[in-house]
C-alpha cells in the first residue's frame, strides 16, 4: 500500500463505521484515521478485536456510564463538540456503518448545527456482513429481489410501532432485523399473522465475524426455540426469507464460520 496519509484534521470529527468486528474488515480509511487521530470515542459494538487494539490513552468508552446505564446521546454529542473545539481530531467509532441504526445521522445534525466540520466514513454494515459470513446473501436472483433493514427493538403490538410488519410481510423480499433478539417471538408472530408461511426460513447470526460467532437456523415457527437452544444473545441479526434457506447448500464448504455452532430446532442437521 502507498504511504499516503489522510492527516486527521485538527478540530474535525470523523464519523467512522468499524465494520462488523473483524479488524481486517475495517476500511483502509478507518484504519488510518484510528492510527492518526487524537482521540476515539467508542462503545462496545465494534467488538473486542478492534477495541482492544485502540491505544488506551487515546480512547474514551462512551457506551455505558459508571452505573451501567447507557450514556445519553446528548452527552456524546456535547463531548464531540467539546473535543473538536479543543482542536482535537476526533474519531467517533460505531459498530457496522454509522448511518445504519447507529445514530450517526443525529450526530451529523448536531455537529452541523454547532458548526463543527465533520466527515462521514462509510463502512460494512452488520446487516449485510453478518448474514454473508453465515453463507446468506441478502438478495438472490431466485429468492429475493428486495431487502428491508428494520429495528426489532420496538413492541410490534403497540399501535404506534414505527415498523409496519404487515407491509414487510407483503414485500416477499428479505427482512433483516437488527436489535431483534429479545423481541423475536413478537415479530415472528406478527409476520405469521400477516400471512407469511410458517416454513419461511429464518437465521440468527450472533457476533458475526467476532471470535465466538454463532448461527442458529429454523423457520418462522421454530426459530424462537432454536434461539433458546443455541443461547443466541445480542448482538445478533435475524434474517427472514428464502435466502436464509440457501445457507444449507453452502455451509459445508464455507470457511467463515468454521467455529460456529449450528442449527437448532429446524428439524434437519
Ligand atoms: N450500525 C450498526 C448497527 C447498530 S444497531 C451496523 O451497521 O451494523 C445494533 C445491532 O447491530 C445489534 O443489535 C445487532 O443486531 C447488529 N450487529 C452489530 N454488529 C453485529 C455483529 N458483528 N454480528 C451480528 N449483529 C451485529
Amino acid at each position: 500500500m502507498s504511504d499516503t496519509r489522510i492527516d486527521a484534521e485538527p478540530g474535525t470529527v470523523y464519523l467512522v463505521g468499524s465494520g462488523p468486528g473483524d479488524p481486517d474488515l475495517l476500511t483502509v480509511k478507518a484504519k488510518r484515521l484510528l492510527e492518526e487521530c487524537d482521540v476515539v470515542l467508542h462503545d462496545k459494538l465494534p467488538g473486542p478485536e478492534i477495541i482492544d487494539r485502540l491505544p488506551e490513552d487515546r480512547r474514551e468508552d462512551v457506551g455505558k456510564r459508571a452505573g451501567g446505564e447507557r450514556t445519553p446521546q446528548s452527552e456524546i454529542n456535547e463531548r464531540l463538540v467539546e473535543l473538536a473545539r479543543e482542536g482535537k481530531s476526533v474519531v467517533r467509532l460505531k459498530g457496522g456503518d454509522s448511518f445504519v441504526f447507529g445514530r450517526g445521522g443525529e450526530e451529523a445534525e448536531y455537529l452541523a448545527a454547532h458548526e463543527v466540520p465533520f466527515e462521514v466514513v462509510p463502512a460494512v454494515t452488520s446487516a449485510i456482513a453478518a448474514p454473508a459470513v453465515a453463507g446468506i446473501p441478502v438478495t438472490h436472483r431466485d429468492h429475493a429481489s428486495s431487502v428491508s433493514f428494520v429495528t426489532g427493538h420496538e413492541d410490534p403490538t403497540k399501535a404506534e410501532s414505527a415498523v409496519d410488519w404487515d407491509a414487510l410481510a407483503a414485500t416477499g423480499g428479505t427482512i433483516v432485523v437488527l436489535m431483534g433478539v429479545g423481541r423475536l417471538p413478537d415479530y415472528t408472530t406478527a409476520l405469521l399473522e400477516a400471512g407469511m408461511a410458517p416454513e419461511t426460513p429464518v437465521a440468527l447470526v450472533e457476533r458475526g465475524t467476532w471470535p465466538g460467532q454463532q448461527v442458529a437456523t429454523g423457520t418462522l415457527e421454530t426459530i424462537v426455540e432454536a434461539r433458546d437452544e443455541a443461547g443466541i444473545e445480542p448482538p445478533a441479526v435475524t434474517v427472514i426469507g428464502d435466502v436464509a434457506g440457501t445457507r444449507e447448500s453452502v455451509v459445508e464448504f464455507l470457511q467463515n464460520d468454521a467455529g460456529a455452532t449450528d442449527d437448532g430446532a429446524d428439524g434437519g442437521t
